[in-house]
């Protein structure tokens, strides 16, 4: 099991197994993470038809990273939720992350609106991303069989089966592509700002 607190992994044998009530069969499981020392709980019902669904109580989002603040609030809200719902519903998670792609893509990569399958030939076609995103962006399609699902390309926020790892691997994509049409720019952007403001007082100091 990795912390969610601090990403280390460790060995999950160790819990603390204690009930919820005495009316269900639903129990709370307690670790200590052995590096941060911090408490992991879930809660695990055991109830048909949801058996063994597992439930991160704390951390809230698992190991999922936070949405970096540099993201518009209305493409940060869809991530955000994507992370909240994936153990308990990987189909809302995908499709909250479809969704979530597509306005970035109009947003950031100024892709113009079309299906998702297109705006995402549209993005690799234009060069812009550095390959591994380009590789993660056209794997999106593929991991998601959008083939056999073209609503997936359609109406990205519908709710549809998901692949084996495919909902996973759209909030792994969207961490980059936020790195990269976001965090990067903004953080050149105050490097170059920096750089100025130096250069300036080199000057005003050279002249005195
Ligand atoms: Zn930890």
């Amino acid at each position: 099991m990795k912390c969610g607190h601090c990403s280390v992994e460790f060995d999950s044998g160790k819990e603390r197994i204690e009930p919820v009530d005495e009316y269900s069969d639903a129990v709370f499981f307690n670790y200590e993470c052995p590096n941060c020392k911090r408490p992991i709980i879930f809660l695990c019902t055991m109830a048909p038809p949801t058996n063994d669904l597992v439930i991160p109580v704390w951390p809230f989002l698992n190991d999922r990273p936070l949405c970096p603040p540099e993201v518009p609030p209305h493409i940060a809200e869809d991530y955000q939720e994507a992370c909240l719902v994936l153990i308990i519903s990987p189909k809302a998670s995908a499709a909250l992350s479809r969704r979530c792609l597509q306005n970035l893509l109009h947003d950031a990569a100024k892709v113009k609106p079309s299906n998702l399958f297109t705006e995402i030939q549209d993005v690799i076609n234009s060069g812009q991303l550095p390959s591994h995103i380009e590789e993660a962006v056209h794997a999106i399609r593929q991991i998601g069989n959008f083939a056999a699902h073209p609503l997936k390309s359609e109406s990205t926020g519908e709710i549809l089966p998901v692949e084996h790892g495919e909902a996973e691997w759209n909030l792994d994509t969207l961490v980059n592509l936020f790195d990269f049409y976001y965090v990067k720019p903004k953080k050149n952007a105050q490097m170059l700002e920096d750089l100025n403001t130096k250069s300036q007082d080199v000057e005003k100091y050279s002249r005195k």
